[in-house]
């Protein structure tokens, strides 16, 4: 399993606020929000950034999303809007190198990001 972080919250190695999880995928508060709902949706499976994604993580990549969208509505922000962000590497703001996305909702989000 090596020191990734996300893959110890995974297994449980780590404790985290865990708000969904099952075979494939784990779904976790972040521990420093940026909005008043900000989950992360994990992978089990170690990718460490997006350009390491290949057809073969076609099924879990979108299975990221039905879980964003499932717990969108678990927390009550589908109709009042959200934003899926998914940093690739440094200069995007990765800071965690095991492939992530942030679900943020729960107040008003500005275009274009900072
Ligand atoms: P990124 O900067 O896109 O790689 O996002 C990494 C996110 O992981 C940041 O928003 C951190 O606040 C979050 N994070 C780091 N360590 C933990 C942890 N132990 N539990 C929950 N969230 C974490």
């Amino acid at each position: 399993m090596g020191e990734c972080i996300f893959c110890r919250i995974a297994a449980k190695e780590i404790s985290s606020q865990i708000v969904y999880e099952d075979e494939d995928i784990v779904a976790f508060r972040d521990i420093n929000p940026q909005a008043p709902v900000h989950l992360l949706i994990i992978p089990r499976q170690h990718i460490p950034t997006l350009n390491d994604a290949t057809p073969e993580h076609q099924t879990i990549l979108g299975k990221m999303l039905l879980v964003a969208q499932q717990l969108a509505s678990e927390h009550q922000v589908a109709n009042s809007g959200y934003r899926l962000v998914l940093n690739t590497n440094r200069g995007a703001g990765q800071s965690v190198f095991h492939i992530h996305l942030h679900l943020l909702g729960g107040r008003a989000f500005h275009w274009p990001p900072g």
